[in-house]
């Protein structure tokens, strides 16, 4: 039977249960506080730049996963990203053990989010603040946004954000709240940059050691990206904990310092940089638990967090906790 569904978070795992509920017939509205889909997966769009300035990559080690990513392929949405990964120390480089095959969306990050979202109800800059469960009514939940408006009633919710930001989405059911509130997580600054001049270094990332970063990428080696020469540096979150907040260009200034001192010589002219905090970057410790469903009361949890800290894991999560609900609901 069709039900109203709603999904808080428009996330790879959000996204992926949106997408599968919506083709089995259900009614979905997804809810997003941000300008558009993608969470930890979006592209920031600056002038003639587009970085990926969460998620970098993406490898499989789950064959659901495999699949996916070669529908995704056959589609143009992703491609192999074979530029050499290496690790960079103190202006020395080594290589990494990593073998699997790289992928990334095209012709940016957040490609694969926009695929997902085409032609679901999706309700953008709406924080959702509360979930409220009325056992009297017919339609048991009802969501209100952090200002109190009140946005519909739905037979079952979904709550795919990261950990922190469930909890107070979750007091309904206390046993998933207590669940949540155990997860924490760490920021990471991002830094895009983008040069007068090629930067003279053979590869497309490194993993940078004893310094405040953690990564850097040359995004103009990613497929199908514009030919400028733009990076991406991502800071060590140790490092990120302790910035205070509201001063994005002292932070760039450090990052790009650190990035001239990780190679061991000094940086073309910049010609744009910007800086963005993921205040929730990554979990410290994901759970083990894959997803959560209370089928007595239709609501759910999914995200990495629940699934291994990585894009394959928020697709998973979302894909068992979508198997899990079309059992339940059928
Ligand atoms: C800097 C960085 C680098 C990374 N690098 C990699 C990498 O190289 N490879 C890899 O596999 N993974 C990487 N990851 C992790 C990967 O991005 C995540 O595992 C994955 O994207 C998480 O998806 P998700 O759907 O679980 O959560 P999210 O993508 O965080 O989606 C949750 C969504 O919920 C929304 N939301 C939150 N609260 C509310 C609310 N109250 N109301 C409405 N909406 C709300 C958020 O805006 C967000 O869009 C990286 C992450 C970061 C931040």
């Amino acid at each position: 039977m069709n039900q109203k569904i709603a999904i808080v978070g428009a996330g790879m795992a959000g996204l992926m249960v949106a997408r599968n509920l919506t083709d089995c017939g259900h009614s979905v509205v997804v809810f997003e506080k941000a300008r558009g889909p993608g969470g930890r997966m979006s592209t920031r769009r600056q002038e003639e730049y587009a970085f990926d300035h969460g998620a970098q990559y993406f490898t499989c080690r789950d064959q659901r996963f495999s699949d996916q990513v070669e529908v995704w392929r056959e589609e143009g949405i992703v491609a192999e990203w074979a530029s050499p990964i290496q690790v960079l120390r103190s202006g020395q480089l080594s290589t990494t053990q990593e073998e699997r095959e790289r992928y990334v969306g095209v012709p940016r990050m957040s490609s694969i989010a926009r695929r997902l979202s085409q032609d679901l109800e999706l309700v953008t800059k709406t924080r959702v603040g509360e979930v409220i469960r009325d056992e009297k009514r017919g339609i048991p939940w009802e969501i209100r946004s952090e200002s109190g408006d009140r946005l519909g009633h739905f037979d079952a919710v979904i709550v795919a954000t990261p950990a922190p930001q469930a909890v107070p989405l979750l007091a309904a059911v206390p046993d998933f709240a207590q669940i949540a509130s155990g997860v924490s997580m760490e920021p990471c600054h991002a830094t895009m940059v983008s040069f007068d001049s090629e930067l003279e270094v053979d590869f497309g990332g490194a993993f940078v050691h004893d310094s405040i970063l953690a990564w850097v990428a040359r995004n103009s080696t990613k497929p199908n990206r514009p030919v400028a020469e733009s990076w991406v540096l991502h800071s060590q979150s140790e490092w990120s904990a302790k910035q205070s907040e509201g001063n994005p260009e002292k932070v760039s200034a450090e990052m790009l310092q650190a990035f001239s001192e990780a190679l061991g010589h000094p940086l073309p002219e910049v010609l744009f940089q910007s800086s963005h905090r993921w205040l929730l970057a990554r979990s410290e410790k994901p759970l083990g638990e894959g997803f959560l469903w209370n089928s007595a009361s239709r609501l759910g949890v999914c995200g990495d967090w629940l699934h291994g800290d990585r894009v394959e894991g928020a697709f998973l999560s979302g894909l068992e906790l979508t198997e899990a609900i079309q059992q339940s609901l059928g």
